[in-house]
């Protein structure tokens, strides 16, 4: 049979595949959906996860050097590895409002395809890999697992997020988060308020300055913050207050230039009041998403075949500007991060997107997602001239090393 209907014969099994294991990922989407766990804590996930997987034949490691990660595995090393992501984590109080169950089905789904496939192939085509990563909102797992090495086996990655809309090439900002921490001198607020310290005016006047520099600040930087203590009652001077901040720009270079626009901020508000005052960011910097272009080209002609359509560049460039810890493994492996409509107009990180992520609509849509992935990751490891140019892609934005 000629190459080309071979390929075409081994992604019939894999969607076929997908299709059959669709009644088995609803329930696995909704066990997940139906108790949300917060970054880092999400042990039920991994156990529902790991145990589907190894009921399913592949080979797994719980645990990946992450108390909450794991790594799933099938085939052979082969030419390629491709590595699948699942996302589980919630968000506190609302639930799955960024529908990372549906991330978790996508990739699951997909490596399903991916694995009948490859067992019907009678050519050493590769191995797929599935890493589940905890943490993404805000805890970087992914940023820890490439610190331990768990993205060093994959030659390029894969993963879908849910949203109101689709869009194969996200803006994801690079973002940090700081914790910053005034300290004064308690005093009766009545009696004696010229003894104390006022650690809420170094707050307030912290929030103010970051307010008057976001005039100041390119259209694509992103700056926003909350008062997380603002003093014990209104008749003690407060000698202790502490605020959150988050900062994002298209890269990181950015980001260094609008994180010392930010601490200053924070030193001069201290400095104004008298008190002191600890800024500590986050060691985890999320970078930005840098799309590899060719992965998005198979990825988009893939969706597109099975009906899905996509706005056009521009419109997609300026759609939303989120941040995701996918953005550091496209840093180092090819990637793509592409959104999918899941049938609502509401935004994520919402009470009613944990409800438009819980709906039978999302699963269907999420199938779908599933074998797109299962299909683009077929087209790369099959085809060695469409891997030389995702590799020259990656190259080109990140260097040879
Ligand atoms: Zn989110
Ligand atoms: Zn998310």
């Amino acid at each position: 049979m000629a190459a080309a209907g071979i390929l075409r014969n081994l992604k019939d099994v894999a969607l076929r595949t997908i299709e059959g294991f669709a009644p088995e990922l609803y329930q696995l989407n909704q066990q997940i959906w139906r108790k949300p766990e917060l970054c880092y804590q999400e042990k039920y996930a991994h156990e529902v996860l790991t145990t589907f997987f190894k009921d399913k034949g592949f080979e797994v490691t719980k645990h990946y050097t992450l108390e909450t990660a794991f790594r799933a595995s099938s085939g052979s090393c082969g030419k390629r590895v491709v590595g699948l992501i699942c996302e589980y984590d919630a968000l506190p109080g609302i639930g799955h409002a960024c529908g990372h169950n549906l991330i978790a089905e996508v990739g699951v789904g997909a490596a399903l395809g991916i694995k009948a496939a490859l067992e019907a192939s009678n050519q050493d085509l590769g191995k797929v890999v599935v890493l589940g990563t905890p943490a993404e909102e805000g805890g970087g797992g992914k940023v820890k697992m490439i610190q331990n090495g768990c993205f060093d086996e994959v030659d390029f990655c894969l993963m879908a997020h849910p949203k109101s809309f689709s869009c194969v090439y996200p803006t994801c900002l690079a973002m940090q988060d700081v914790k910053v921490t005034f300290h004064g001198l308690s005093s009766h607020a009545a009696a004696f308020p010229w003894e104390g310290i006022n650690a809420l005016d170094a707050a307030v006047m912290a929030y103010s300055s970051l307010s008057v520099l976001r005039q100041q600040l390119r259209p694509t930087w992103r700056l926003h913050g909350i008062i997380t203590n603002g003093g014990a009652k209104p008749n003690i001077i407060p000698d202790k207050t502490s605020m959150e901040y988050f900062v994002r720009a298209p890269t990181e270079g950015e980001l260094n230039e609008l994180r010392e626009k930010v601490h200053r901020c924070f030193e001069s508000a201290a400095q104004a009041t008298g008190c002191t005052v600890d800024i500590e960011w986050n060691s985890v910097v999320y970078s930005n998403m840098a799309t590899n272009e060719q992965l998005a080209v198979v990825y988009q002609k893939n969706a597109e075949e099975l009906g899905l359509s996509f706005p056009s560049r521009e419109e997609q460039a300026k759609a939303t500007f989120g941040s995701t810890d996918m953005g550091n493994v496209s840093h180092i492996k090819p990637s793509i991060h592409p959104y999918f409509d899941i049938d609502t107009s509401v935004a994520n990180h919402t009470r009613d997107f944990t409800e438009a992520a819980g709906r039978t609509e999302a699963h269907v849509r999420a199938i779908t997602q599933a074998k797109v992935m299962a299909l683009t990751a077929l087209d790369i490891l099959w085809n060695d001239q469409v891997w030389g140019l995702v590799v020259a892609d990656f190259e080109k934005k990140h260097g040879k090393n």
